[in-house]
């Protein structure tokens, strides 16, 4: 066994690490309260190469492994948890499936300027009445002359207001469940496609989420992504593992911030004539979140590192993001403890990390759906 990131490993993640610690934590409250798509930093991150980093060079990728990735992620969501869910969104899961299965033109047209962050690529997968249910969506893709007619409204879609396409899940089959679902390139400039509203949110609020709705857009048949239809789950199956284990790495970041935070002010604060830290039950609200955390690091990196082995485990995954977004949410509470009542004002960070916490719970498979995939693993 070795527990060590390599020489280059460490060298990047000190690289996020600095980058956040000046750009991205002293705006992270301000960029909060505007509730609008983080440009700024999005587009220095973008001008580091570091949106395309897990891509191949031949688009302007870095070619860097899944650990390198995750560090990123971590790091950044250490300064603002929305900064990294925009930056997630824009280098896995809204360019990834248009890397694997996109003609060359569409890689060109598309992802290329997405890496550079001049295009901006999300996902659409969730509806209304279908989110940890993906079989149930209503979006249908009918197939008419040379292509497809897709109509359907999509809910809770990350960065949808300044996206320029868009990857689309959709029926082929109504009547097939999952195997009915496939994945399309939907370009916003189509007609017939519109973003309706932005939802106003408890938290990760400088990562704007809306509705889209796909009234008869039609699109040319190679915008379908694979080779035949039927295949949308087990395109997505392919990168589930990476969602998780990133997902996880946010998870990580937001309660590093949390804990370092709490740990600062329990050095400052003082009650009855000396620093609150002295409490023991202060000491062991701290003990315990940083031993659940260096757990959930340790589950994290596991998970990741067997990615990178090229042998990923569904199950580890799984309890890698279950273990990391329940400790995150279990450490920011703790953190608003420590912090008595200004825990409770909104001039202090514990509150964003309270409300930030709650998106982790969500995003890449709420607890539940993932505790029955693990116990099913199990059997
Ligand atoms: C901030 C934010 C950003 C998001 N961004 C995107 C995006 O960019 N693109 C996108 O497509 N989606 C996005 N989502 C949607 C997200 O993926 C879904 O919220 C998630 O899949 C859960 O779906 P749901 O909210 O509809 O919950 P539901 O599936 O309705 O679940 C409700 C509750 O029932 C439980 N439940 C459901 N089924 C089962 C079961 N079989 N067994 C046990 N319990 C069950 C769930 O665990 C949960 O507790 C985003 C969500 C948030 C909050």
């Amino acid at each position: 066994m070795d527990f060590k990131l390599t020489e280059e490993q460490e060298m990047f993640r000190q690289a996020v690490a600095d980058f956040v610690d000046k750009e991205v934590t002293p705006i992270a409250e301000e960029l909060d309260e505007q509730e609008a798509f983080t440009w700024e930093p999005f587009r220095k991150i973008a001008g580091l190469g570091w949106l395309g980093i897990r891509y191949s060079e031949a688009y302007g990728g870095g070619e860097a492994d899944t650990m390198t990735y995750n560090l990123m992620c971590e790091e950044l969501a250490r300064g603002s948890l929305a900064v990294a869910a925009t930056v997630a969104m824009q280098s896995l899961m809204g360019t990834d499936f248009i890397y694997r299965f996109g003609t060359e033109e569409q890689k060109q047209k598309w992802l290329v300027p997405a890496l550079r962050g001049e295009k901006i690529g999300v996902i659409a997968m969730t509806e209304p009445e279908a989110g940890s249910d993906l079989g149930g969506i209503r979006t249908t893709a009918v197939r008419d002359g040379g292509g497809y007619l897709i109509n359907g409204t999509k809910m809770w879609i990350t960065s949808a207001t300044v996206a320029d396409f868009f990857t689309v899940a959709a029926k082929t089959d109504p009547e097939a469940g999952f195997r009915g679902v496939d994945l399309f390139l939907v370009e916003k400039e189509r007609e017939g496609v519109s973003v309706g509203r932005q939802i106003k949110k408890l938290g990760t609020r400088a990562s704007e989420t809306s509705e889209v709705i796909l009234e008869n857009v039609w699109i040319p048949a190679e915008n379908l992504l694979s080779d035949e239809e039927g295949q949308g789950m087990m395109l997505l199956r392919g990168i589930l593992n990476q969602i998780r284990v990133m997902t996880g790495a946010l998870s990580l970041g937001l309660t590093q911030a949390a804990l370092d935070s709490s740990l600062r002010y329990a050095q400052e604060r003082q009650a009855f004539g000396r620093p609150i830290i002295k409490f023991q039950a202060i000491q062991h609200k701290l003990a315990e979140m940083a031993t659940r955390l260096e757990a959930a690091r340790s589950l994290v990196y596991r998970a990741t590192w067997l990615i990178d082995e090229g042998t990923p485990d569904t199950k580890i995954s799984a309890m890698a993001k279950l273990f990391a977004s329940e400790t995150a949410a279990y450490v920011v509470d703790e953190t608003t403890r420590i912090f008595g009542a200004y825990g409770y004002a909104m001039e202090y960070d514990a509150q964003r990390y309270f409300r930030d916490a709650r998106f982790l719970l969500y995003g890449g498979g709420t607890s539940e759906i993932l505790k029955t995939m693990i116990a099913r693993e199990l059997t």
